[in-house]
């Protein structure tokens, strides 16, 4: 039995979950699956797995001796939710997470948080998942890729027979803010007994939404305007603004700190240089549904200002809530390439709307550090104001205390994928209607609350979707086959996903990644193969940093590695090749990286080759961050960023051949100079191309050369990537397509 704090016990006490509880572990215990849904902050992720640990589970003397396992998302949430429910259970040692690179565990776990990565990461190992009795998927809502793929592995490993016997069979808990879970509940495939949903019915303050009367070309001055106002005007309660990435968060705290609380500038300076400003991975969101929110709208474009706005907002007399403009941006247009530099009118704000009341200004996003992240849950300073500017974290991850405002700029940055280029790349764009209610509903936790959305309704009704799709039908298919392959996952047309892909897709794609020998290494060749992996890891780095002064004196002392090539056990394999293949990509800009960076970064080369410096400067910001993760990763290797970067060595040239030809393997084909035109020609053509791909995938020689005289062979690379890419890649060519650049490069005095 839990000791806990009268303070924690009484807060739970109120949480809508707490008062379920029966209803819940009635449903739990009779149930293999069991789907719970609940508004943002009504108690799922912090008191379900008190509810099991208290019925006891994960107690080594009960039927269900295993851990009790929480998924999350993001490593924000795990760590938050472990130290929470560490604090609430009065048990910090019963309570543990593991997130990449770190890892809490104890002897005397019972709980346990981690990201689904991690998870995932830990079902390949062992598919029984014998170390637990129960695993709780939460925030299925987002439909993550990570999750989804999660709950079709974890529908297998429930209740089978080869778990151990003696171990009584996996539990699983589907966790949802929102009642959009029929994709989990009618899908005969994935559970084929359809699991019983609870749906927790959350009390919900009433949310008056205003929504702007144009929508501004520049969210994030918008949105300084709107904080200052509400500081100004209205009346106590925390503020916190939905901004897409880290960019903007900073340049918008930046502003807000300078105003209001100048003494706490450095903490800003310092975010800045740690981070560097560059917004490489806020995980795209998944949009959800809403539910139960009394959402009432209310659109500053209306006649009559306020009208239908009583609901529920005792004493507030609605229209000092109004913070309409006449002076909102005419300019429609939607910028969406955020550059703060162009913009200096931040100053020319009307003084009307300053007080000398400070702000608590905090950021939240999912690259800031932990311990920064966890800053929005302490006391907020006396006297002071709180106000956080958040990417979508703080939709539906995690409950901050106190907020009364929403300033909502309607966008969100996701991943997208183009077919037509092979690439994937973060995007803002307009989120869903879903989502945008969501974020409303964070202003309605403690009282009624009120969100600015800084745009116009007819955006929200004429632009904004319903839902976003689920991530797997927004990703490149063959990524996800390999994400499954390298599960050891056989059968992928037959997986259990809970939003199928196409299945003709997918036959594809599994059959695309087989000449790339992706499936297909020998475990004999597996064997002993430390040099490689060191070998792989050299050309890795080699990719990222090419000219790294530091890379290049390891290089020359290995050498005789570069034959190996970057051939791993097979599962790394799986994921090397994924992952080359995105570096290849990015190695298609390396040369006018280096050329850029060779000439000291200097805005004049940008202006001189028509290039944008600001994403020059991200892609410096992002190179510093990738050498940080692999020291991390690897702290032997010394790895250190030169910013002068030198052209690549030959060594070098040859790794980086290498990495272009496994990432791009499926678009090499080797014909016949000509296509093979008759039958009798076709089984030649197929033997060389098996041939070549053959080389490719082992990688165990240098990328290999192929003269175009002798006899037929020549390259043949979809149209896409170009003709000077083949010979690029046959010819070791450094980039023909910018000899420009190239001359740059070495007529650079050094
Ligand atoms: P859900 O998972 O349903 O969104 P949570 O279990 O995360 O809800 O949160 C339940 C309540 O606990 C919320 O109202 C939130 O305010 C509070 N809470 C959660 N984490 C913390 C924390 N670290 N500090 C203070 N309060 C918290
Ligand atoms: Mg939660």
């Amino acid at each position: 039995v839990p000791n806990r704090d009268a303070a924690v016990q009484e807060g739970r006490l109120n949480l809508p979950v707490v008062q379920e509880e029966d209803r819940v572990m009635e449903t739990l215990n009779s149930h293999s699956v069991t789907v719970l849904c609940g508004e943002t902050g009504s108690g799922k992720t912090t008191q379900v797995p008190q509810f099991l640990y208290e019925a006891g589970y994960s107690h080594p003397d009960s039927d269900f001796p295993g851990w009790i396992g929480v998924t999350q998302p993001r490593r924000v949430a795990a760590v938050a939710m472990a130290e929470r429910v560490g604090h609430e259970l009065n048990a910090k040692d019963q309570v543990s997470y593991q997130i990449r690179f770190e890892k809490t565990t104890t002897p005397s776990t019972h709980i346990h948080f981690m990201t689904d990565g991690v998870l995932l990461k830990e079902v390949s190992s062992d598919l029984l998942l014998s170390k637990y009795s129960v695993m709780i998927v939460d925030e299925a809502h987002e439909r993550n890729l990570n999750t989804d793929i999660l709950i079709g592995v974890l529908s297998r490993v429930l209740g089978q027979a080869f778990r151990d016997p003696r171990v009584t069979p996996l539990k699983l808990i589907i966790m949802s803010a929102t009642l959009r879970v029929s994709d989990f509940t009618e899908n005969a495939r994935l559970f084929p007994v359809p699991p019983p949903v609870i749906n927790v019915q959350a009390r919900q303050f009433p949310v008056t939404v205003h929504f702007n009367r144009r929508t501004p070309r520049d969210h994030v001055f918008d949105a300084y305007r709107k904080v200052r106002k509400i500081h100004a005007r209205l009346p106590a309660g925390g503020i916190l603004v939905f901004m897409t990435g880290q960019n903007e968060i900073y340049d918008l705290i930046t502003r807000l700190k300078r105003k209001y609380d100048p003494d706490r500038m450095a903490e800003v300076d310092e975010g800045l240089v740690n981070h560097a400003r560059v917004d490489a991975s806020v995980k795209s969101d998944e949009r959800a549904t809403t539910q139960g929110a009394t959402t009432v709208l209310v659109d500053e474009t209306s006649a009559n200002k306020g009208e239908g706005t009583t609901q529920g907002d005792e004493g507030d007399d609605e229209d000092e809530f109004e913070l309409s403009d006449d002076d909102d941006d005419q300019d429609a247009d939607l910028d969406e390439d955020y550059d703060p530099a162009q913009r200096d009118d931040f100053d020319e704000v009307e003084d009307e709307d300053h007080t000398d009341q400070p702000l608590h200004v905090l950021p939240l996003y999912s690259l800031l550090s932990t311990d920064q992240q966890m800053k929005v849950f302490d006391a907020v300073p006396e006297g002071h104001r709180l106000c956080v500017v958040a990417t979508n974290v703080a939709e539906t991850s995690l409950t901050i205390p106190g907020i009364r405002y929403v300033v909502d700029c309607g966008k969100a940055k996701e991943k997208v994928y183009d077919p037509a280029t092979s690439i994937q790349s973060f995007v803002v764009s307009w989120t869903s209607k879903a989502s945008a209610d969501q974020r409303a509903g964070r202003a309605g936790r403690t009282g009624p609350g009120h969100c600015y959305r800084l745009y116009s309704s007819a955006v929200y009704d004429q632009q904004f979707q319903q839902f976003s799709l689920p991530e797997i039908l927004r990703m490149p298919i063959d990524s996800v086959v390999l994400q499954l392959k390298a599960m050891n996952m056989d059968n992928v047309i037959n997986f259990p996903f809970p939003t199928p892909p196409n299945r003709t897709d997918l036959a594809k794609a599994e059959k695309l990644l087989q000449p790339s020998g992706c499936f297909a290494r020998s475990a004999k060749r597996e064997q002993g193969r430390e040099r490689r992996r060191k070998a792989a890891r050299n050309s890795t780095r080699n990719a990222m940093d090419v000219a790294d002064d530091d890379a290049q004196r390891t290089k020359d002392d290995d050498d005789g590695n570069r034959r190996d090539g970057p051939a791993v056990s097979s599962r790394s394999w799986t994921k090397f090749c994924w992952q080359a293949r995105a570096r290849a990509t990015r190695c298609f800009l390396l040369n006018l990286v280096g050329a850029f960076e060779y000439a000291g970064g200097s805005t004049k080369f940008c202006q001189t080759h028509l290039l944008r410096p600001k994403a020059m400067l991200e892609i410096r910001a992002l190179r510093r961050q990738l050498t940080a993760m692999v020291q991390n990763v690897n702290p032997k290797l010394h790895v250190t960023m030169n910013p002068r970067m030198q052209p690549p060595n030959e060594t070098q040239t040859i790794l980086l051949r290498q990495l272009l030809l496994a990432g791009f393997v499926d678009q090499l084909a080797i014909p016949h100079p000509h296509p093979p035109l008759n039958d009798e020609d076709r089984p030649r053509h197929y033997m060389y191309q098996s041939m070549v791909n053959d080389a490719i995938c082992s990688l165990d020689m240098p990328a290999p050369t192929f003269d175009a005289k002798s006899d037929t062979l020549t390259c043949h690379v979809v149209p896409r990537i170009g003709p000077w890419f083949a010979r690029y890649l046959l010819e070791g060519k450094v980039f023909p397509g910018w000899a420009p650049l190239n001359a740059v490069w070495a007529t650079q005095p050094s």
